[in-house]
């Protein structure tokens, strides 16, 4: 039991010291729902899939590991549920704290928003036109 407890510890460690490595990196922007840091981005569109809010889009990237890099494509629309940060398993996007930002509401728009966007292959078709 102690060296489950021990395991469990050096685990919890080594994340604590990646997000603080990460989160020493990034500085949080003011006044800003979600950000990224496309350096850590693998492009796996696990965030993209995750949120619900169509605020999330893949883009090109010739430079990138799978040729493609995170984009945020509707910042207002964040809603600030924290899917896309709790799932991303590169630390690649942050979401700010509740007591910080105003989050939006769920809107039908971004929801068709986000449907566009998974029904195009993780990315927001080029001529989408936002619903009223
Ligand atoms: S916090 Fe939620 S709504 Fe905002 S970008 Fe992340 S997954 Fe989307
Ligand atoms: S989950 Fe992380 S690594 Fe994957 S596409 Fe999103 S930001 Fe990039």
């Amino acid at each position: 039991m102690d060296i489950l407890l021990e395991v469990i510890e050096t685990i919890s460690l080594k994340i604590l010291k990646i997000k603080g490595e990460t989160m020493a990196v990034m500085t949080a922007p003011e006044n800003t729902p979600v950000w990224v840091d496309t350096a850590r981005c693998k492009a796996c569109d696990i965030c993209v899939d995750a949120c619900p809010a169509g605020v999330l889009s893949m883009k090109p990237d010739a430079g990138s590991t799978l040729g493609a890099n995170i984009e945020i494509v509707a910042l207002e629309a964040c809603i600030g549920c924290n899917e896309c940060e709790l799932s991303c398993p590169d630390f690649a996007i942050y979401v700010a704290e509740k007591k910080e930002y105003k989050f939006a509401k769920l809107t039908d728009s971004s929801k068709a928003r986000q449907e566009a966007i998974m029904n195009n292959g993780y990315r927001l078709p080029e001529d989408y036109k936002e619903a009223n």
